[in-house]
């Protein structure tokens, strides 16, 4: 069933079946449409996925139902849940070199990154969650009733799962978000339906290989391929999905949480970012340059904290902006299959062709280009690295998630000016301050309207540290003990004591 796929240096990549996961089986769609999926650095064809219907995310979210309903499942042990994501775990180790190859083949980001980012991220997430499993608690609560009828009311609080959980992802990390939103479901006794982007399935099918290797009952985790407006939208549809967690654009997110109000849905909604880096006056610029280059560039800008503004003091603005286009002007483009390569190509013909319009676009409206601000090649969705100068708030380009290897940079003629400059767009994801001056660093910080602020470091995401954003960025917080109120809900039970009992 499975093909190989011959990239350089030798490496051979297995393609998983173009099949979809449901009740602990592999099964074609309902009515056989596929989705091409193709290599971003090359163009050519390399698999198919099923494009799943509203009638196979039915029979996906039935099965997760039924699990769900089971005794077997609702009895399940929490650590023998625990210990399925820690079979999960090894089991993505073992085969990680072929996991991040598949990865490289269908995302496009360097193999080093597949493997030393990606699937450490994925291994971790399984550890930390499933360690997460057996440390479900509740709370006991004493009461004042207002009837005095001679009882002694108490209450307590159990954490429920919240039932059957639907876990649609993007493209720029797949199989960690998979994971991110699949091994939570399961440590606390949820069963789940992933949809991952059309754009990049292949390491979420090969997910679903592993989840059925390592034995977790049928029907726990499902998953189907297929596009967002058809399956991902019949899941945020469906009454007998309680809860969606969801990584994307702020535009997809905007319709999940208009379409959740039907079903009254919990939802997570981890969308897009406009994150500054801020450059003080007084920071240590052998870090803040190379350290705003990082913001940016890594996995071809396609993060969602991404440092796509580089706010910078006018005083030290030359010398900032001058080093950091020479790390862009520097860095190596290519197959991620080439060892000596920095920056992949972006996931797709349509992704290239939004980063070039905002980019052209910003040129239009005065941004100065000082190196890239074009494709990179003829064949593949290779784009330059990217520094532009001379940013001014109003620019589309300043209030727009490029989703690229582009940042835009803001002189900073007046600190009294920085809160403003920093919040002033409609997201509120991350930012970083760069400085010497601690006093300055947390009195900067309070200010900043963002889920997660950096001080002299980026894109720092750790398990243990809540994430998520503000304003348009999103809804509620992954990781870290927020991530438990994600997927359980709260069940107050509340009994009456017979004062006299004892005389
Ligand atoms: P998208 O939001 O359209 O897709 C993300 C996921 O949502 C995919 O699985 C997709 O199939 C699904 N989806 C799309 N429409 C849906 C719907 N109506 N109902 C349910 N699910 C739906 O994002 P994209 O088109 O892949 O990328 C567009 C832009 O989004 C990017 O340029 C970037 O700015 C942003 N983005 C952000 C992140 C992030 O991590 N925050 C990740 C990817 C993309």
């Amino acid at each position: 069933m499975s093909a190989m796929i011959e990239r350089a240096g030798g490496a051979a990549v297995r393609i998983p079946a173009a099949k979809i996961l449901i009740d602990g089986d592999w099964h074609d769609s309902a009515d056989g449409r596929m989705i091409a999926v193709y290599d971003p650095a090359t163009e050519e064809k390399i698999a198919e996925i099923v494009a799943a219907s509203a009638t196979d995310v039915d029979r996906a979210v039935q099965a997760a139902h039924r699990t769900f309903e089971s005794s077997a499942w609702q009895n399940m042990r929490p650590l023998d849940r625990g210990h399925l994501l820690e079979k999960l775990a090894l089991l993505i180790e073992r085969d990680a070199d072929d996991l991040a190859r598949l990865e490289t083949l269908d995302n496009g980001k360097p193999f080093a990154v597949s493997r030393n980012v990606d699937m450490k991220f994925a291994i971790d997430a399984l550890r930390y969650y499933g360690g997460w499993s057996s440390k479900m608690a509740g709370e006991y609560i004493q009461l004042s009733p207002i009837a005095d009828d001679g009882g002694t009311y108490r209450a307590y609080t159990e954490r429920k799962p919240v039932g059957v959980v639907g876990g649609i992802t993007p493209w720029n990390f797949p199989l960690g978000q998979a994971i991110q939103k699949m091994a939570p479901a399961i440590a606390f006794g949820c069963t789940v339906v992933l949809k991952p982007s059309e754009e990049a399935s292949l390491t979420t099918l090969r997910l679903g290989e592993l989840v059925l290797e390592a034995g977790f009952p049928e029907g726990t985790v499902n998953i189907v391929t297929g596009y967002g407006h058809e399956a991902g939208q019949a899941l945020v549809d469906h009454p007998l999905v309680r809860k969606i967690a969801f990584t994307g654009s702020t535009a997809t997110g905007q319709k999940i949480l208009a379409a959740s109000a039907q079903t009254m849905k919990r939802v997570t909604l981890e969308l897009g970012g406009k994150s500054p880096a801020i450059v003080l006056a007084d920071a240590d610029l052998n870090l803040a340059i190379p350290g705003a280059a990082n913001a940016i560039f890594p996995n071809s800008g396609q993060v969602c904290t991404a440092g796509s503004r580089l706010l910078i003091d006018a005083s030290i603005y030359h010398e900032v902006v001058q080093g950091v286009t020479e790390i862009a002007r520097d860095l190596k483009l290519g197959s991620g299959f080439d060892p000596s390569v920095q920056l992949g190509p972006l996931v797709s013909s349509r992704q290239l062709e939004r980063v070039s319009a905002l980019v052209a676009q910003g040129i239009d409206e005065g941004a100065e280009p000082l190196c890239g601000g074009g494709r990179a090649a003829d064949t593949g969705y290779f784009y330059q690295p990217t520094v532009l100068s001379g940013g001014r708030g109003g620019m589309r380009i300043a209030q727009e998630e490029v989703f690229g290897p582009v940042v835009l940079a803001m002189a900073i003629q007046d600190p009294q000016d920085i809160k403003s400059l920093a919040n002033d767009t409609a997201f509120g994801l991350g930012a970083s301050i760069w400085t010497q001056d601690i006093n300055k660093a947390h009195l900067l910080a309070a200010q900043l309207d963002c889920g997660t602020v950096w001080i002299n470091t980026h894109n720092v995401l750790d398990l243990a540290m809540p994430f998520g954003g503000t304003k348009l960025s999103g809804l509620g917080r992954e990781f870290g003990t927020e991530v438990i109120h994600a997927y359980t809900e709260p069940r107050a039970v509340c009994m009456r004591l017979e004062t006299t009992a004892f005389g």
